[in-house]
């Protein structure tokens, strides 16, 4: 929601706040497999946001009677830590959160083949340890990638990214400050082998040709996003080719 105005957003050469052109993704780094605990894990920095990921299954359902007959049961919890944003957020789960949660899992759900893991659960905890804007993204590209890790069969990774509008200028991936001081922000979930959008919301005023603007340049982030997240997953694969060969 738009709130009172600290400064200028985007300087007279389109320059950001944080130094971006509109069109540019924040820095992303991207690691897979860094928990020793969970089936698959992943980690994400997008700009300021720190997020982890862990995935556990397919396991058995508990309790047994949320089992599905005909395929696994995705699970998904987005936590906020109590440290992750400015005011100390109250640890138990918001309003928000449960919201995330749903559209996060709904996103994934697509490009796991669930169907293979009948009466089976998988479970994938979210936890933001920093939060700059645009967590619901940097925590989809993060969950994909860990369920991978978890060997968890899919059908593509899943890459996310948001665009919106700050101060009459489409930009892309928008930090804390443009999304809660710009007019709009949209994010986008996207899986590339099926052409397929798993995540589309909006929060603001836009029109409808700039609407159609956003949803392709966030789907461009996307694409920006997607061979970072192959290259993380190789990453790993190639340490452990290494470890083994020592
Ligand atoms: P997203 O993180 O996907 O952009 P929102 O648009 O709901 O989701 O939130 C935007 C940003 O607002 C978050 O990334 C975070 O930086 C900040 N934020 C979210 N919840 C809180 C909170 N309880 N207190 C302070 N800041 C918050």
């Amino acid at each position: 929601m738009p709130k009172k105005k600290t400064k200028k957003l985007i300087d007279k050469n389109g320059v950001r706040i944080d130094g971006r052109e509109l069109n540019k993704l924040r820095p992303i780094k991207l690691e897979v497999g860094i928990l020793d605990n969970a089936d698959g894990s992943a980690y994400i920095e997008q700009g300021k946001n720190k997020i982890l990921v862990g995935v556990y299954g397919p396991k058995e359902v508990h309790p047994k009677h949320l089992a599905i007959s005909d395929r696994a049961l995705l699970r998904c919890r987005y936590h906020m830590a109590p440290f992750s944003v400015q005011e100390r957020k109250s640890p138990a789960p918001s309003r928000r959160e449960r919201e995330l949660s749903k559209v996060i899992k709904e996103a994934l759900q697509p490009a796991i083949f669930v169907k293979y893991y009948p009466r089976t659960s998988i479970e994938l905890f979210i936890e933001v340890l920093q939060a700059d804007g645009g967590t619901r993204c940097a925590s989809l590209t993060a969950a994909s990638l860990a369920l991978a890790d978890a060997g968890i069969p899919m059908r593509d990774l899943v890459a996310a990214c948001a665009a919106g509008k700050v101060e009459g200028h489409l930009a892309l991936d928008l930090n804390d400050t443009e999304d809660k001081e710009g007019e709009a922000d949209l994010p986008v979930a996207w899986i590339p082998t099926l052409n397929a959008v798993t995540l589309l919301q909006m929060d603001g005023k836009v029109t409808l040709e700039e609407f159609e603007q956003l949803v392709n340049m966030a789907i461009e982030g996307c694409k920006q996003i997607y061979p970072l997240q192959k290259e993380a997953l190789k990453a790993k694969y190639i340490a452990v080719k290494e470890e083994v060969k020592e």
